[in-house]
C-alpha cells in the first residue's frame, strides 16, 4: 500500500481540473493537503495519438458501465487519471457570457439565474486563464462579456482551409473569431500542432490540462502529497453528522481509513454524487448533501452536442488543428429565432477510423473519403435543469443516470442552418452526428450551488449546506450548462472556493 499519513489537513478526491485548481491554489497556504486518485499517470506513448488505440480498442476509456433510465447498460466515455477528463478535452477554454449568470429565456424554458454576477466571477476568470495557459484574441467574440484585459497568449492562428471559411462566414455576415484555446503553442512552446488532439491525449505533455498545468506544478511545492489508484468509497462523519472526519478508500483491494479536517469532492459531476449518496448514513439518510433540499443528483445536465461533417467531393482539407475557430452568432437571440441557439466551434479533425469505431457496417475506404474532404464542426446547445434528469445509485451499488434532452427545438434549428450555411459557402453534403448518454464528456449541475438551502446542494463557496467542513468543487456546482464548455469555468469556481478557504477557513485554523 501506497506511504500515506493517517492525518491531513486538506484531503482533495480526484485530480480533474475541479481538484488541480484546488491543489494548486491551496499549496503555498501551509496546509498539509493529500490529492486522491482513483486513476495513475496517463502514460505518454504512441499510443496516445493511435486511433485505433483510443476510438477502436478505448484503450484509455474507463471499463466501467453506468445504466440509463431504462435499465440498460453503458460504457462512458470518462477518463480516469491524473488530470482526469481533461487529459482528452479539446482545450477550448471559454469564458461563460454576462447573460448565462442570469436568468436566460430558451425556447423550451428557462435557465436559472446564478447565485453570483458574471461581474463577481470575472477576476476568477482572469487568474483561471492565466492557470490553464489559454490563447486566444480578447475583443473579437462579438457576445464577449468585460475582460479585464488580454487573454494570457496570442491566438493560435487558423490554418489555410480555416482562414478561407472564415472569410466566407464573414461575407455572410458573420463573425467568426479565434477559440480560446490551452496549448503550449506560442514562440518556445512544445506544441507541434497535430491533427490528434481533441478527444486524444498529447504524448508531448503539450495540452494545457490538469495534469500539466494545475497537479504538476502543486506537487513541485512539495506541500501536496497525490496518491494513485486509489479510490474514495465513502465519506465517514461524527455523530452529529455536521463534519466529516475521515474517508474510506480501497487501495490495492484494502480498505483503509484517512482522517482530515476539511474535504473536498473533486470527482466530476456523476462521481461527486455517487460518493456522497454512498456516504449516506443515520444523520443523513439520503446521502451527503441531501437532507435540506433532495437536489443531489438533480438537474443533470451534459449539453445537446452534435458533430457535423461539411463535405466538399472536389476539395481536399489538409488542416491539421481544426479547433481553432468559433462563432457565437446565434448564442443568444439572433436573426434566426428570438432564442439562444447555441455555439459552433471547430472540431478537431476528424478521421475515417473515427467513424468506424462507432459505425462498424460502415465502409474504411468511405469513410476516409468523407474525411479527408470535410469541414468538421462541434455544435453545442444548452440543456435545461430538470430535476428528473438525475444520478442515482442502483442498489447493486452501480451509477444510473436518468437522462432525458431537452430544448431540443433550438439545437436542432441551430444545426439545420448551420449545415445551410456550409452548403452556401461550398459545402453540399452535410452529415450530422448527435450525442448519446455514453458522452458525458460535459457532465454537470448534480450538485448546483444557490443561496437557497431548499433548492441548492451547495452554498455559494461550494461548501455543503448542511456539512461543515465538505466542499464539492468540479462541474457538479453549475446551475445552467450555458452553450460554452466548462472547463475554464470549473477552474474559475475553485479559484474562488480556494479564495474562499484561505481567507475565511484556513487562516481561522492557523488562529485557532
Ligand atoms: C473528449 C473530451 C473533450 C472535451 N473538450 C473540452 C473542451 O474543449 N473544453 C472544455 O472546457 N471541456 C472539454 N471537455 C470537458 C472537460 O474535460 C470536463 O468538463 C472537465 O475536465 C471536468 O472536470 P472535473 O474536475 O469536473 O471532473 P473530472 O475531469 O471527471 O475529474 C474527476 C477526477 O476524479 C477522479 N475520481 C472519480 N471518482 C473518484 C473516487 N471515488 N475516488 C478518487 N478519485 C476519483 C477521476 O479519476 C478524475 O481524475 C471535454 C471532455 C472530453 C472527454
Ligand atoms: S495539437 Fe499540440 S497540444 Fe494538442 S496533441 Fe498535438 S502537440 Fe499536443
Amino acid at each position: 500500500m501506497q506511504e500515506i499519513d493517517r492525518q491531513y489537513d486538506v484531503v482533495i478526491i480526484g485530480a480533474g481540473v475541479g481538484g488541480g485548481a484546488m491543489a494548486n491554489r491551496l499549496a503555498d497556504t501551509g496546509a498539509r493537503i493529500l490529492m486522491i486518485e482513483r486513476g495513475n499517470y496517463l502514460p505518454r506513448e504512441a499510443d496516445n495519438w493511435s486511433v485505433k488505440a483510443v476510438f477502436h480498442d478505448k484503450k484509455y476509456t474507463t471499463r466501467e458501465t453506468w445504466r440509463d433510465r431504462s435499465g440498460k447498460e453503458f460504457n462512458p466515455s470518462t477518463y480516469y487519471y491524473v488530470g482526469g477528463n481533461s487529459k482528452f478535452f479539446g482545450a477550448a477554454t471559454v469564458r461563460f457570457r454576462t447573460q448565462d449568470f442570469e436568468e436566460l429565456q430558451h425556447e423550451d424554458g428557462v435557465a436559472p439565474a446564478w447565485p453570483v454576477s458574471y461581474a463577481e466571477f470575472a477576476p476568477y476568470y482572469d487568474v483561471a486563464e492565466r492557470l490553464m495557459g489559454t490563447h486566444g484574441t480578447a475583443g473579437t467574440d462579438p457576445i464577449e462579456p468585460p475582460r479585464s484585459g488580454p487573454m494570457p497568449y496570442p491566438a493560435i492562428g487558423h490554418e489555410p482551409e480555416i482562414e478561407a471559411v472564415a472569410e466566407k462566414l464573414r461575407k455572410k455576415g458573420l463573425r467568426p473569431f479565434p477559440l480560446p484555446i490551452a496549448i503550449d503553442r506560442h514562440d518556445g512552446g512544445a506544441c507541434v500542432r497535430c491533427a490528434t488532439c481533441d478527444g486524444f491525449a498529447c504524448k508531448l505533455g503539450a495540452k494545457n490540462d490538469s495534469e500539466v498545468r494545475l497537479v504538476g506544478p502543486a506537487l513541485k511545492t512539495g506541500r501536496v502529497d497525490l496518491v494513485l489508484d486509489t479510490k474514495v468509497e465513502r465519506l465517514l462523519t461524527d455523530p452529529s453528522g455536521k463534519r466529516v472526519v475521515a474517508i474510506e478508500v480501497t487501495q490495492g483491494g484494502q480498505r483503509r481509513t484517512i482522517d482530515g479536517d476539511l474535504f473536498i469532492s473533486s470527482a466530476g459531476a456523476i462521481n461527486s454524487t455517487a460518493l456522497l449518496l454512498r456516504s449516506a448514513n443515520d444523520k443523513h439518510k439520503r446521502g451527503l448533501g441531501n437532507n435540506m433540499s433532495d437536489q443531489l443528483g438533480r438537474n443533470y445536465m451534459a449539453h445537446n452536442n452534435t458533430a457535423m461533417m461539411a463535405i466538399n467531393p472536389l476539395r481536399r482539407n489538409t488542416v491539421k488543428f481544426q479547433k481553432s475557430l468559433c462563432i457565437n452568432d446565434f448564442y443568444l437571440a439572433n436573426s434566426v429565432k428570438p432564442y439562444p441557439m447555441g455555439n459552433v466551434q471547430g472540431l478537431g479533425k476528424l478521421q475515417g477510423g473515427m467513424l468506424t469505431a462507432n459505425l462498424k457496417w460502415a465502409p474504411r475506404f468511405l469513410m476516409d473519403w468523407f474525411t479527408t474532404r470535410s469541414l468538421d464542426w462541434w455544435i453545442m446547445s444548452e440543456d435545461l435543469p430538470d430535476p428528473n434528469n438525475r444520478v442515482t445509485l442502483d442498489t447493486d451499488g452501480k451509477i444510473r443516470v436518468s437522462y432525458t434532452p431537452n430544448n431540443l427545438k433550438s439545437h436542432g434549428d441551430l444545426v439545420t442552418h448551420w449545415g445551410k450555411l456550409m452548403r452556401s459557402i461550398g459545402y453540399p453534403l452535410i452529415i450530422t452526428q448527435k450525442m448519446d448518454i455514453t458522452v458525458a464528456m460535459h457532465q454537470c449541475g448534480t450538485a448546483r450551488f444557490g443561496k437557497d438551502p431548499a433548492t441548492s446542494v451547495l452554498d455559494t463557496n461550494c461548501r455543503v449546506w448542511d456539512v461543515d467542513n465538505l466542499y464539492v468543487v468540479d462541474a457538479s456546482f453549475l446551475p445552467s450548462s450555458t452553450g460554452f464548455n466548462p472547463s475554464l469555468t470549473i477552474v474559475a469556481q475553485a479559484v474562488r472556493t480556494a479564495e474562499h478557504l484561505v481567507r475565511d477557513v484556513l487562516k481561522a485554523k492557523t488562529a485557532a
